[in-house]
């Protein structure tokens, strides 16, 4: 008690004037322009660079300098960090590699074996977001839940930690963040079923500060850590029935993204995601704003002391994630210059938060979003549409689960005052799923999003196609207003950087890596990347010379799960690519070659193929693309060879022949039988492909 005592007058003390940092090359980060020293580039993740050698009048002979090939044709989203003329990021799997920043030379790499069976845990693809460095130490969590520190210089382990419960399913996909001596770390894993955390290691040994759980567990067992008071005092009582901790694994609210420390009031924001199961009137009876589920929350970095929260979506329940980018600003709103957070979350409204106090100064619709029609701003809260929450009858929200802007890092210029977010818009078609049982290390969601059924002609998959759109928009933050959009006709979009040239870059879904006038968004630039750019790109300097980075490489939640209209496409693994004036080289050519339809036959009744496209949707559609509509990144089951035999189909199936990457056994989930049924659903799905490709 005396400790935590004396913690509390520390933090205190503290908060009158953040204390200087040695060393703290972060914090100082505007001294170094030519390096991108944290994920955002400095502390409040502005993603903008100084650097304007590159800019509308040089940006005609900007071509790239050079490129690093990556092991894998699996989701790239890491956001590369420039230490002193080395590039070092992760990569898909939680590998490291460390190139030279200059040339691409490779320097060393790092893989820390992560189990195929990981992948199984990971809703969203085997992706990693990016490393954190400080001194002379870089920082990775693992999708299996482990923090490891490296030398930076070398590659060389220094320590490694469990961060999770290695028997549930939780997995790592975010950046750590580093400060004050401390690496934060969170987790993921909500739609599965588990309790969500973030936690501050010693970056110097590994060594557990603190802990901050986000949602309320077992009442009877204290977790002794830095939330237990005020979980119970704020959290619980928000919190109806006792199904959310004690069948449900947990609540969620897991903190998967954002993470950011504020050295000017010297606290720590996290955005916290949704609740577990999705559907609020199974986890907490319909009751409750369910704190702090779908909130930012401020805490003490040197304790994990709660300062404020404000919950942007109470009663979550379209896995509405507050755990979006979160990024700092001093911005004149109201009148007056205030520190605030800027923040475009999934639910569609754009939030600018006084950073002192919590408050919500203003939030408006960034995108046509339709389960709320405003933010009361005297409340905070959501005036929330009665039929949003899809109790009596579906509901179709123009902005679904995967949000109107997900974790795609979104740019702020100081030259144009404009935030460049990411847009996206995937409808969600929400229907309550009155039959909902929990399943164990499942997807636990309470509404059935797989199973809606694809239409197979050209006119109804162009309709579905065409529902999907994305746009880069350039939002002003201080009157709440877009000011230019650049539309892209297409969703699941890259990353923003913007840059002292008065650029902005972004890649595209279609395989593009685009600049724009970060004034009036006229496309100035674009490159051919042969594969989706969904990474936030970085700009840096060596000897003078400009650089713009970024990771190539298409994959995560959206690509994998939707179904994929283009027909077949070859996915070429990924890539680091550098580009600098006058850059002189050139990548490869694509090679094309798409395997064809398979030729398997599974004769079966159509009931037997409906109930397939059931089995399907469950257990294989969030990897393999709904209604078997791949885009390729995991194999395209109606091109398998495996489809071609009962035999093999049983071994990797219910054998797990390939868990090796990722692809485990699904005996405890499906039967031989299930297996069998599923297969005569997909060469069904192979024999309408054969049809297509012989009439186009
Ligand atoms: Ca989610």
């Amino acid at each position: 008690m005396l400790k935590r005592l004396s913690a509390l007058l520390l933090a205190g003390t503290l908060l009158a004037a953040a204390p200087a940092i040695a060393n703290d090359r972060i914090r100082n980060a505007e001294a170094e322009p030519q390096n991108w020293l944290s994920h955002g580039r400095t502390y409040g993740e502005q993603r903008f660079s100084p650097l304007d050698q590159i800019n509308p009048a040089s940006i005609g002979r900007l071509r790239l300098a050079w490129y690093h090939d990556l092991d894998t044709n699996r989701g790239q989203e890491g956001t590369p960090l420039i230490v002193d003329g080395v590039l070092y990021t992760t990569t898909a799997w939680s590998k490291v590699v460390a190139v030279d920043a200059a040339t691409g030379k490779p320097l060393w790499s790092h893989d820390p074996q992560v189990p195929g069976r990981a992948a199984f845990n990971g809703c969203c693809d085997v992706v990693n977001r990016g490393p954190a460095f400080a001194d002379g130490k870089l920082f990775l969590g693992t999708l299996d839940g482990r923090l490891q520190a490296l030398d930076a210089r070398t590659g060389t382990l220094l320590w490694s930690v469990q961060t999770t419960d290695p028997n549930q399913p939780y997995t790592i996909t975010g950046a750590p963040r580093v400060a004050k001596g401390k690496v934060f770390i969170g987790n993921g894993g909500a739609e599965y079923g588990v309790r969500g955390y973030v936690s501050a290691y010693d970056s110097a040994t590994g060594k557990l500060v603190w802990r901050f759980y986000t949602v309320p567990g077992d009442p009877a067992r204290k977790d002794g850590a830095a939330s237990d008071a005020i979980l119970e005092t704020l959290g619980r009582p928000t919190w109806s029935g006792e199904d959310y901790w004690k069948k449900y694994g947990g609540g969620g609210g897991t903190v998967w993204d954002a993470i950011v420390y504020d050295p000017d009031l010297d606290q720590l924001y996290i955005g916290v995601g949704n609740g577990s199961p999705l559907n609020h009137v199974i986890r907490s009876e319909g009751k409750g704003d369910n704190l702090f589920l779908s909130s930012i929350v401020a805490l003490d970095p040197d304790t994990g002391a709660y300062r404020w929260h404000y919950q942007e979506v109470p009663g979550e329940s379209w896995d509405y994630t507050a755990s979006q980018q979160i990024m700092l600003a001093d911005l004149p709103v109201g009148g007056r210059q205030r520190k605030v957070i800027l923040h475009a979350p999934k639910n569609g409204f754009f939030y600018v938060i006084d950073r002192q106090t919590g408050k919500t100064l203003s939030a408006e619709k960034y995108a046509p979003t339709n389960w709320a029609t405003h933010i009361d701003l005297t409340t905070g809260r959501p005036a929330i549409v009665a039929e949003a929450r899809y109790l009596e009858k579906p509901f179709v929200a123009t902005v679904g689960s995967a949000g109107a802007h997900s974790w795609h890092p979104m740019a702020f210029s100081p030259q144009t005052g404009l935030v460049y977010i990411p847009v996206q818009l995937i409808p969600g078609y929400y229907h309550r799923d009155k039959a909902f049982t929990y399943r164990k290390g499942r997807w636990n969601l309470g509404y059935d999003l797989m199973r809606v059924p694809i239409p197979r002609d050209a006119d109804g998959r162009k309709a579905m196609q065409d529902s999907l759109q994305g746009w880069l928009s350039a939002w002003d933050p201080v009157t709440q207003k877009e000011v230019w959009r650049a539309d892209h006709g297409m969703a699941w979009n890259g990353g923003a950087l913007a840059t002292g040239g008065g650029l902005v870059f972004q890649g595209t879904f279609d395989g593009r890596f685009r600049a724009y006038d970060a004034g009036n968004g006229t496309e100035l630039w674009s490159f051919a990347a042969q594969t989706s750019v969904m990474a936030g790109p970085v700009s840096y300097s060596v000897n003078g010379r400009q650089f713009i980075a970024v990771l190539a490489g298409t994959g995560g939640a959206v690509p994998l799960a939707l179904p994929s209209f283009q027909g077949p496409q070859a996915r070429p693994n990924g890539r680091i690519l550098a580009f600098a004036l006058d850059g002189a080289a050139a990548l490869p050519p694509l090679d094309t070659i798409v395997a064809p339809p398979s030729n398997a036959s599974v004769p079966a009744p159509a009931e037997r193929i409906e109930q397939g496209r059931i089995l399907y949707a469950d257990n294989c559609g969030g990897c393999h693309g709904m209604g078997t509509l791949s885009g390729g990144i995991l194999p395209d089951l109606r091109r398998s060879l495996v489809l071609e035999s009962a035999e093999a189909w049983q071994q990797v199936v219910i054998e797990g022949a390939f868990q090796d990457r990722g692809m485990i056994s699904f005996r405890p989930f499906l039967t031989a039988q299930d297996a069998e049924t599923i297969r005569a659903y997909v060469a069904d799905e192979a024999a309408h492909l054969r049809r297509e490709a012989k009439e186009p």
